[in-house]
């Protein structure tokens, strides 16, 4: 130990992610050579930055690469990039710290057993150099910051509870990352090997990669190419190295435009929904170039945050190079590529549904909740985004959906808005009373089965100029289906004022429907605003939403309406039991019963006066 050497204890959470990374990986090791080539072309992305950007730098005219040296007699491998490198600073701050939260997430991925540790996520997650320890007996890091005033410094570690920092005047800019490799994981250390997988996942990289002295991968911007001379094998590895993603992307859109902005834009729909994994929330992964320099890693505004499932890269020539990183935020610049990017991107999604529709639903099955977000929260691609709603509905067997496009294209003429219907699934939507007067009238309903569908139909309103219509509120009569043994009009309405009396407070208001065919009686939310669904759903998160009132309609052509009728003047005892249990049994239909066990007391008390008034 020289004198100025410091030795530092990792902190626990880095230690704990190490135990890990040394103990519990043992499949595609190889990967640690995938994630220090990223951080080196990272580093060297970011001076490229500074160099556009007019900052002074030490060393200026050093060439940008990264070089790879193995030796398999000493059993090592030596991973050197011309970037930015670390002050002493940051070489504590960045390998020693949990200083993203990928990492916090990672651990907790893997400690609560949900996924089994596996050395893909680790780039993932965003905690890559620790993969070195994966196959390391140590780790030496020479490096030396890009700017004038600092020095270069080591930093060594076995990866068991210390690493040790030291000076090191000598170190030319950036970072040479040195590895002494275990015994038993000797194949990095031939040159063979290692070319093999910097040709399997680090192809694009965007600096050149030279292993023992000789450029192994191509250089090129893949999204400056012409389309038709990239493969798809080409497309999906470029996917692979930006996106962290040992998958395959499920697809793509690469397109460029010259008006209103020159933009080449590669972005990726991973196959994967990551959210709903239980990762934590995604965050947009799209890299802001201009003429293929990196202005912005993951510009966070490029997208509306409803599309931040997206991966990839957009290059666009209109960038002012040196502007702030801050500023571009918020510039009207990138809210102009914000609006262009995303209009192209819903113009490629309508494209696909017709062009390959198996790949539209794949992508909407996976992503339809953010799509919906997007409606809820976004005013600009509102309608594009309903363009892209899909439904069950009424007319489609199970599984198949409609677009409302669809659906208005088979409205009967008489028809003047979009009915839809909540439900908690297919079997429910089938049985719901509230069905029968759009049967009878042959209206299609659309089924919505998720509690966020019905604040995307609040948002929107309207489809087309068509007014979109909860079944359970549509103001429609079932006429001509008079028949004799109904009731007339003054029969029902004397029997639907005498069933508001008998009922008292349990419910707002009692009426004669116009709508039921084969129900004899339905409940409907007084309360305009909300639907029986939404209720359960508030419910369901935790916010009461106050007594339920409800309003009951009866069917006078039904037999059991039109008998009861006959017996409020006969025997009202047993009559009133009947009404009760109806507005009961319409309660439940309805998904609003609140305590069975007095309902199953009162039907017991029905069944006694039943039997006792047939003796
Ligand atoms: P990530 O790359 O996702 O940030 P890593 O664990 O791979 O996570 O690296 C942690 C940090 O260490 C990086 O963010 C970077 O600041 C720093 N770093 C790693 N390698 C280099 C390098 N070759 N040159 C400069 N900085 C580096
Ligand atoms: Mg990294």
């Amino acid at each position: 130990m020289s004198q100025k050497t410091e030795k530092h204890e990792f902190q626990a959470e880095i230690q704990q992610l190490l135990d890990i990374v040394i103990h519990s990986l043992y499949t595609d090791k190889e990967i640690f050579i995938r994630e220090l080539i990223s951080n080196a072309a990272d580093a060297c992305e970011k001076l490229r930055f500074h160099q556009s950007s007019g900052k002074e730098i030490h060393e200026p005219d050093t060439e940008l690469k990264i070089s790879i040296a193995t030796d398999d007699k000493a059993n090592t491998i030596t991973i050197t990039d011309t970037g930015i490198g670390m002050t002493r600073d940051e070489l504590v701050e960045n390998l020693g710290t949990i200083a993203h939260s990928g990492s916090k997430a990672f651990l907790k991925q893997v400690s609560e057993g949900k996924e089994k540790p596996d050395a893909n996520l680790i780039g993932q997650f965003g905690v890559g150099f620790y993969s070195a320890f994966m196959v390391a007996e140590e780790v030496k890091v020479h490096t030396r910051s890009f700017a004038p005033d600092q020095s270069g410094h080591t930093w060594v570690s076995q990866g068991v509870g210390t690493y040790e920092i030291d000076e090191a005047p000598d170190c030319p800019r950036g970072t040479r990352i040195f590895i002494k490799l275990k015994e038993d994981d000797k194949e990095f250390a031939t040159s063979t090997r290692v070319e093999s997988i910097i040709k399997q996942y680090s192809n694009f990289v965007p600096f050149p990669i030279e292993l023992n002295g000789e450029v192994v991968n191509k250089v090129s911007a893949i999204w400056t190419r012409s389309k038709s001379e990239i493969k798809d094998e080409e497309y999906n590895e470029f996917y692979h190295y930006i996106g962290h993603d040992h998958e395959d992307p499920l697809t793509r859109l690469h397109f460029s435009a010259d008006a209103p902005l020159a933009i080449k834009s590669l972005v990726y729909i991973p196959a994967k929904n990551m959210e709903t994994l239980g990762v934590a929330r995604s965050e947009n992964e799209v890299h802001l170039y201009c003429r293929k320099v990196l202005i912005q890693s993951k510009a966070e505004k490029l997208f509306p945050e409803w599309l931040r499932f997206l991966k990839g890269v957009v290059d666009s020539e209109d960038l002012p190079l040196n502007i702030s990183r801050e500023s571009m935020q918020d510039s009207a610049l990138m809210q102009k590529l914000n609006k262009v990017l995303t209009t192209r991107f819903l113009k490629h999604l309508d494209e696909l549904s017709k062009k390959d529709e198996e790949t539209f639903y794949k992508l909407y099955d996976l992503y339809h909740r953010f799509l919906k977000e997007g409606v809820a929260t976004d005013f600009t691609h509102r309608d594009s985004l309903a363009n892209l709603l899909r439904y069950e509905s009424t007319v489609l067997d199970k599984g198949k959906k409609t677009s409302l496009k669809d659906y208005i294209s088979r409205m009967p003429e008489d028809q003047k808005e979009i009915y839809y219907l909540l439900a908690s699934g297919r079997d429910a939507a089938e049985d719901s009373p509230y069905l029968e007067v759009f049967k009878s009238k042959n209206y299609e309903v659309l089924f919505l089965y998720d509690p966020i569908d019905e604040i995307v139909m609040d948002h929107l309103g309207q489809f087309e100029e068509k007014t979109l219509t909860s079944a359970e509120k549509a103001d429609l009569k079932i006429e001509d289906a008079k028949d004799e043994k109904a009731l007339s009009e003054e029969d029902a309405g004397a029997l639907a004022k005498w069933a508001k009396e008998k009922l008292g407070d349990k419910v707002e208001e009692v009426r004669v429907s116009t709508r039921l065919v084969g129900s004899p009686a339905v409940v409907l939310d007084s309360d305009k605003t909300m639907t029986a669904q939404m209720r359960r759903f508030m419910k369901s998160m935790g916010q009461d939403s106050g007594p339920v009132k409800l309003d009951m309609e009866l069917n006078p052509q039904h037999p059991i309406v039109s008998q009861l009728f006959a017996m409020k003047g006969t025997n009202e005892l047993l009559a009133t039991k009947v009404v009760e249990q109806l507005l009961d049994n319409a309660r439940l239909a309805a998904g609003v019963v609140e305590d069975p066990k007095t309902m199953v007391r009162q039907l017991n008390q029905l069944l006694e006066q039943v039997l006792a008034a047939g003796k």
